[in-house]
């Protein structure tokens, strides 16, 4: 009879513990022990200061558009897509898309908010503009 008895959390990287949180609909960001600084994309040292230790919290979801692109395609393959950097309010940079408006209405310095979306049946964090009403 085999048995495991280590616990599965404990051996899973940094990126996997981040898209199964996401898949759970808690969106968490390493937070480095050492400096204390936001670590985005996940990995297993701190990209500020090498360290190893950091722990988890959920950041706030407010950010501002740092910059925005509309990536062409034709209708059949879904369309104009938008891209953008999100500067969040603690402290990190990401890449993602504001959902919800034209791809060519997203400016630099709109305020924008996160939420857990999903692609192709895999969750992740997308954007929708703050204080827009429809
Ligand atoms: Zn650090």
């Amino acid at each position: 009879m085999r048995t495991n008895t280590v616990a599965s959390t404990a051996s899973q990287g940094p990126d996997a513990v981040y898209a199964q949180s996401l898949a759970e609909g808690v969106w968490r960001v390493q937070r480095c022990t050492a400096c204390k600084l936001p670590i985005f994309f996940p990995r297993t040292a701190c990209t500020h200061c090498g360290s190893f230790d950091y722990s988890w919290f959920e950041p706030s979801p407010l950010g501002i558009v740092h910059s925005t692109t509309v990536m062409r395609r034709p209708a059949q393959a879904g369309g104009d897509l938008q891209l953008c950097l999100v500067d969040l309010d603690d402290g990190f940079r990401m890449m993602s898309r504001v959902d919800g408006v034209a791809p060519a209405s997203v400016a630099i310095d709109d305020r924008v908010e996160a939420f857990i979306g999903e692609r192709d049946g895999e969750p992740l964090v997308l954007f929708r503009k703050t204080g827009v009403s429809a």
